[in-house]
């Protein structure tokens, strides 16, 4: 999977490195085992799907982590890309509104010992109580980039976020260069299931 994701790009070798130690499989239901490591969204119950490993790889590439960066993330789902953060040494604190997956991600993950921080919320109120963040990242497809996000973001910090409607999103990057002001960078066509508002 990392030889490939190589050859469509992917250069960051820590990002690389921990894509090729987190086991893929595991986070997917048994009849897709032997598809594990392609290029491939899977369903994960819910209506929901593991993103492909190519963008996990590019998201994860353009939020540039440190070691014990405070991230937060939209989209918990299988915690696949949850752990993927985690093993870069990042804080993770991940947010999820399919109360099913976000049990089983909270039973599954500490069982590979990865420990984040999970919720069962809404998204696009992010989380107050825990911010600003260094970085965030979104994996739904957001119609808008979200007021709450970026003023829970640092100065100087990155978010990663698919932008646009149910036919496809644009990946944007947003720097918080400081209370007002964002620099926005595009980087292509993705395709990601809808960030939807809370149930009421
Ligand atoms: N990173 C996940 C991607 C899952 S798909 C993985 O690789 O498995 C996107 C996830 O975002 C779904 O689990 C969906 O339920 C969740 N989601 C959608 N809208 C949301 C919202 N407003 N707040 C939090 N999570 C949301």
């Amino acid at each position: 999977m990392v030889a490939m994701l190589k050859e469509m790009g992917i250069e960051d070798m820590r990002v690389l490195d921990a894509m090729n130690v987190i086991p893929r499989h595991a986070f997917l239901d048994d009849a897709f085992f032997e598809y594990a490591y392609e290029n491939k969204a899977f369903q994960i119950g819910e209506g929901q799907t593991i993103s492909q490993p190519y963008t996990v790889a590019f998201q994860t590439q353009l939020l540039q982590l440190k070691k014990n960066d405070k991230v937060l993330e939209i989209g918990t789902g299988s915690g696949y890309q949850t752990a993927v953060l985690c093993s870069l040494g990042a804080r993770v604190f991940s947010i999820e509104r399919q109360r099913l997956l976000y049990e089983k991600a909270k039973r599954f993950l500490p069982m590979i010992n990865i420990n984040p921080k999970l919720f069962y919320g809404d998204g696009y109120l992010g989380l107050s109580v825990f911010a600003p963040f260094d970085k965030i990242i979104v994996t739904a497809g957001a119609p808008i980039i979200p007021e709450a996000l970026k003023n829970q973001l640092k100065i100087g910090g990155i978010m990663v976020i698919p932008v646009g409607e149910n036919d496809g999103q644009k990946m944007i990057s947003v720097i918080k260069l400081n209370e007002n002001e964002f620099e926005i960078n595009e980087y292509g066509d993705f395709h990601f299931v809808p960030m939807l508002s809370a149930k009421r």
